[in-house]
């Protein structure tokens, strides 16, 4: 598959009176075209905070230290002229370096992002027809009325509101339907890459699961992109086709939903897994994992996730585990129990079932 972003090395800081809280930590990822990636992780292990730099969204206190974040426009659409120059030899644009200029030409056409409060960011005195046209219009000055119109129509037909709404205000809508239209207008430019950060908290559980598959589903049909992060992890097992694990600003394994259902490898992803109900099945064991996540101003040695591990040996308190592949199905994961370096010192606590 083709790579449409290359995150390397990637750390961000918040500045803090008493030091700097590492909130992400040089993090690798590597997304493809047209792939659902979900991010998982207890709150405040760095899932936002990595999707907003990886958008350059974050505002002070928060700054990338380091890092680049590598995006590659699709070589068959034509590139906003105001990037070309940002062009590496691979054909790549680092979105670190971009002026705020270009950042505006990159952000709706190649990137959009849905917030939580999405919904609540729409203009209150517009209504929702005249909020599409006008992205439309900024972006693709020019068109006329009535290409407007028409797609303005279009983009709501593919979120499930009639073209009779057009003419409504937001708080003639429900939440449901308004977090529809922000991806509506999320999705108007075609960008290659949706970002959305627990789009659906605000609203109840069945609404949720409907806007979460919409948007996924939309995502396949036009081949986009997606980033995204939900508290609730049977939904992203379900929709995504990869899934990133983080722990304290770290991703601490990487793997396919499916692998990561069937055979979690990381202690960490075992007790997520275990601590949600799922889906499918008879797995369901609500063991949670005891204590609760590292201060990141006062890190623990070695694996940050070892004072919470049932299964931390001796070589976990002094060495950081890097992310490397593991195991047949080469899911990535950073835990010393797959690095054969450490074989000879087992864990000294019983086996994960
Ligand atoms: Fe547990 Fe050690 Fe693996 Fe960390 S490296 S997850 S402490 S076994
Ligand atoms: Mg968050």
């Amino acid at each position: 598959m083709d790579a449409l972003l290359e995150v390397k090395s990637l750390s961000v800081d918040y500045e803090a009176m008493d030091g700097a809280v590492h909130a992400v930590k040089s993090v690798d990822l590597t997304l493809h075209r047209g792939e659902v990636l979900g991010l998982a992780g207890e709150s405040g292990c760095g899932k936002s905070t990595l999707a907003f730099a990886i958008a350059r969204l974050l505002r002070p206190p928060a700054m990338i230290t380091s890092g680049q974040v590598i995006y590659y426009p699709d070589p068959e659409k034509e590139t906003p002229p105001a990037l070309l120059d940002r062009l590496d030899a691979n054909n790549g644009i680092d979105i670190m370096k971009l002026s705020m200029a270009q950042l505006r030409s990159f952000r709706w056409k190649e990137l959009a992002v849905v917030f939580q409060s999405a919904m609540n960011a729409l203009n209150p005195v517009l209504s929702i027809g005249d909020q599409i046209i006008d992205v439309l219009h900024t972006h693709w000055p020019g068109k006329g009325k009535d290409y407007y119109h028409k797609r303005a129509v279009e983009l709501l037909d593919l979120v499930g509101i009639a073209a009779d709404r057009l003419r409504s205000y937001p708080h003639e809508l429900s939440g449901g339907m308004r977090q529809r239209v922000a991806i509506a207008i999320a999705l108007a430019l075609r960008p290659e890459l949706i970002i959305m950060d627990e789009p659906t908290t605000a609203l109840d559980v069945v609404v949720q699961r409907e806007i979460l598959d919409l948007i996924a589903g939309l995502c396949r049909e036009f081949n986009t992109a997606l980033i995204f992060i939900t508290h609730d992890l049977s939904l992203l097992l379900e929709l995504s086709d990869r899934i990133a694990i983080m722990y304290a600003g770290n991703i601490v394994e990487q793997a396919t939903s499916e692998q990561l259902y069937r055979q979690p490898r990381h202690p960490y992803s075992y007790g997520l897994l275990n601590a949600f109900p799922t889906l499918h099945g008879p797995r369901l064991q609500m063991i949670g994992i005891p204590g609760s996540p590292p201060d990141l101003r006062a890190m623990p040695t070695g694996c940050a996730f070892h004072p919470r591990c049932p299964m931390a040996f001796e070589a976990c308190r002094g060495v950081v585990p890097p992310l490397e592949p593991s195991g047949p199905t080469e899911q990535l994961v950073a835990c010393h129990l797959y690095n054969p370096r450490f074989l000879n010192q087992p864990p000294s606590t019983a086996q994960i079932a």
